[in-house]
């Protein structure tokens, strides 16, 4: 125990997976693993992220849990409210199915599905404005960091969004720093590098906001059971956004474990 005062966040990362049946097992593998052995409510929040599809369904599975473990939306619409737009789910949908975070940024999201960061800055706006936490993605692809300019991209990425949040919304910002080259390749950001980005971020989001120092910031990478130890040991990384890992009960609560193993 190191007794970080931040409560670290563990969430995971479904993308455009499993089957139904899958999810249905997943979860109450999950659930049960937290009933065989409690991971403290304050020792860290969990959270998951299905499908659209699968949210709600996940999210009643999970209601009579032994703690919270929050569902996750993975994408929002970059409109607010209600109307002619077909295929997209709204901030306010969102708060209104009970859901109380969202995933904004991930490096999916912008390189496959084109998103800028004028429409990223709309869809933060409105999550927030509608009450959700934000989990913003940033992170460097491989060409950045050969370059030498991870840092630079990865912070102003954070920039990026200071325009449309208000001084007390950060407080319900969570930053995720995924470095685009070790996501879902096996390669993770050594514990030192993670750690010397990770420090470089607060060190931005305390010129931002007063909030900074407090604000969890979470690592993702290829974060699996056998690396989350050593990477939950760094100071300034306070949790884990978790993609293939949180495919299987067992390495998910793994990792849980390991990130409220340092409060
Ligand atoms: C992710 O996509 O958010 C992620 C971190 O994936 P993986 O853990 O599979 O690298």
């Amino acid at each position: 125990m190191s007794g970080s005062a931040i409560t670290p966040w563990v969430v995971g990362n479904w993308k455009m997976n499993p089957m139904q049946a899958e999810a249905q097992a997943l979860v109450s593998g999950f659930k049960k693993l937290l009933q065989k052995n409690e991971i403290k409510q304050e020792d860290c929040y969990l959270a998951v992220a299905p499908t659209l599809l699968a949210l709600a369904e996940v999210q009643a599975q999970l209601a009579d849990s032994v703690r919270a473990v929050y569902s996750v939306a993975q994408d929002v619409s970059a409109i607010a409210g209600t109307g002619a737009y077909t295929g997209e789910v709204s901030a306010e949908l969102l708060v209104d199915h009970r859901i109380e975070c969202v995933l904004i940024g991930h490096s999916e999201r912008r390189e496959i599905f084109a998103e800028t960061p004028a429409m990223l800055n709309e869809k933060v706006k409105h999550a927030l404005n509608a009450g959700l936490t934000v989990i913003y993605c940033v992170g460097e692809s491989l060409a950045q960091r050969d370059n030498g300019q991870a840092e630079q991209v990865v912070l102003q990425q954070i920039c990026d969004i200071a325009a449309v949040v208000t001084a007390q919304q950060w407080q319900k910002v969570v930053v995720a720093y995924e470095p685009i080259w070790a996501i879902g390749t096996g390669k993770t950001a050594s514990p030192a590098d993670a750690q010397a980005m990770h420090a470089k971020i607060r060190q931005g989001l305390t010129q931002i906001t007063p909030f900074g120092p407090s604000m969890a910031i979470l690592y993702g990478g290829s974060v699996k059971a056998e690396n989350a130890v050593e990477l939950a040991a760094c100071p300034d990384i306070n949790g884990a956004l978790v993609g293939g890992a949180s495919l299987t009960a067992e390495s998910f609560y793994e990792i849980a474990q390991a990130f409220a193993n340092t409060k």
